[in-house]
């Protein structure tokens, strides 16, 4: 494209958040080295950000080469082509819910399908975010060995991005966790240590503390901690979160999201409120989603820790206050239990086609509550749901009736 090798290297402070852009052109069809591998997705999104921040520290010249560097990589690549897996992570569509809404007279449920990234989950979008951080920080060496505790989704992310970028895994999981997940993680190339899941954080046998000890035991081993990293929440701040924007041009009048690690809520809710105040209109309301045996609803309500029971939906809920969540951008937990997830995640794929995990079921059940309280006083609520994840490694568990009746629900009296 005329140019040999152009980088841009600009940094912006907004709002605490340091943002560095660096963008390899191409020349004969070849990335200039170090490669860009996301050139063409998170670059985007991030010149976007700058661009569309307050953007008085950025100096004209700086601002026109962004606006250039954008162009060029929009023009690289026809749309929905990408160079390699990891620049297709994320780009997921936003599905308008028309069956399960059925009952609604005005508002209206939008999904955002988060299956759909190349791995399968939200997670692909935080295991690339974490992975360039350590490499740009210097943790993550050529070759070095990635050590993380997973509920099964961030490891099958890291598992993708290091399959392609060179890395090797090992991943620790509580034992509740589906088997498809640890199959998958296997057939990925991953080592897999599997430990019980009804033991505290701090007990030497649980999987946040084994990950912790292998990361010191093995040379060249980087531990991203997905609970603390605060590149979790910088991913859907500049990806989930500008799709979201774009997808609604910021109609949105709630936004409902599982909590986990609270990556999902903190960054997209952080990005939708920062969005709203700038083009000046209502900021959506933040709800978060919690399962009934976590402590999280109660740490935001009362601000004591509750006594945490086991559940079995799988990826939300936790027994301790991960650092990544910022509970200041959350204006309201809800709680649901494992028979509302399994429920309602059954009858999604049934009436919607739409093949996804329990959390889903959870997430989408509380964004219908809302819908339906709106309704009742005649106000029309938009509102916007994340899918975290695919039905596939639950066939085993939440789409199998014997799973179900051995673990006590009334399947053969559900509706769904
Ligand atoms: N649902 C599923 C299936 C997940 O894997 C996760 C991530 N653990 C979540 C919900 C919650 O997302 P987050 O960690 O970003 O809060």
């Amino acid at each position: 494209m005329g140019v040999q090798s152009a980088s841009t290297l600009p940094t912006h402070e907004q709002n605490g958040l340091r943002i560095l852009v660096n963008v390899e052109f191409k020349h004969n069809g070849v990335l200039e080295p170090p490669s860009c591998v996301y050139a063409s997705h998170l670059c985007t999104v991030m010149l976007r950000f700058v661009l569309n921040s307050t953007s008085d520290g950025l100096s004209l010249k700086l601002k026109s080469l962004m606006n250039q560097s954008l162009m060029a990589i929009n023009m690289s690549l026809p749309h929905g082509v990408y160079e390699d897996v990891v620049s297709a992570i994320g780009h997921t569509p936003l599905i308008r819910l028309n069956k399960v809404t059925a009952d609604l007279s005005g508002s209206e449920v939008w999904a955002k399908l988060e299956r759909c990234s190349p791995g399968g989950s939200i997670k692909d979008r935080i295991g690339l975010a974490m992975i360039l951080e350590a490499e740009e920080k210097g943790w993550l060496k050529p070759g070095g060995t990635i050590v993380e505790g997973t509920s099964g989704n961030t490891g099958i992310g890291l598992a993708m991005v290091a399959a392609q970028r060179g890395y090797k895994c090992v991943f620790t999981m509580p034992d509740k966790m589906a088997k498809e997940k640890i199959d998958l993680l296997r057939a990925m190339g991953a080592r897999v240590e599997i430990c019980p899941t009804a033991v505290e954080k701090e007990d030497p046998r649980s999987y946040y503390m084994v990950a912790e000890r292998l990361s010191k035991e093995i040379e060249g081993a980087w531990y991203p901690d997905q609970y603390s990293n605060q590149s979790n929440p910088k991913a859907h701040i500049l990806s989930t979160g500008p799709e979201l924007w774009q997808q609604t041009q910021g109609d949105i009048t709630h936004f409902v999201a599982t909590m986990g690690t609270g990556g999902t809520i903190t960054g997209c809710g952080k990005y939708l409120k920062s969005q709203a105040e700038e083009h000046g209109i209502d900021a959506p309301r933040v709800v978060g989603v919690d399962a009934e045996g976590s402590i999280l609803k109660q740490w935001f309500e009362e601000g004591t820790m509750g006594v945490p029971h086991g559940y079995k939906v799988e990826g939300f809920g936790e027994d301790f206050i991960p650092p990544a969540t910022d509970f200041s951008v959350i204006d309201e937990i809800r709680m649901v239990d494992d028979e509302i997830c399994f429920r309602m995640a059954r009858r999604l794929a049934k009436q919607e086609g739409l093949f996804c995990g329990g959390s889903c079921g959870g997430a989408l059940q509380i964004a219908l509550d809302i819908a339906a309280e709106h309704d009742k006083v005649g106000e029309k609520a938009k509102i916007v749901v994340v899918l975290p994840d695919a039905g596939n490694p639950y066939l085993g568990k939440v789409y199998n009736d014997d799973w179900l009746r051995d673990n006590g629900f009334d399947v053969d009296g559900w509706e769904w």
